[in-house]
């Protein structure tokens, strides 16, 4: 790769990351619901606690319908025991 597709290439990355952050942080209060065929509210229930993550399944607070899921990951890096 040479010098000029090198910077277009992280330029492109650059303007990406300024983008609407979508799933960087998916704490969603409101998600489509496809009964209810709208935006709706939703509760977010724990379903997993799993070695990489808590995941939790969004339910349509209208029609208890399950509309996502999604899966915390632990922030903290994983300590190794010696
Ligand atoms: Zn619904």
């Amino acid at each position: 790769m040479d010098l000029k597709s090198f910077t277009q290439a992280s330029r492109a990355f650059t303007d990406q990351a300024k983008g609407p952050k979508m799933f960087k942080e998916f704490d969603a209060t409101e998600l489509y619901c496809p009964r209810c065929k709208r935006a709706v509210p939703v509760r977010k229930r724990l379903l997993l606690i799993l070695p990489e993550g808590d995941k939790y399944e969004y339910i349509c607070s209208f029609c208890a319908e399950s509309i996502g899921m999604k899966i915390d990951r632990h922030e903290r890096p994983i300590t190794l025991i010696a």
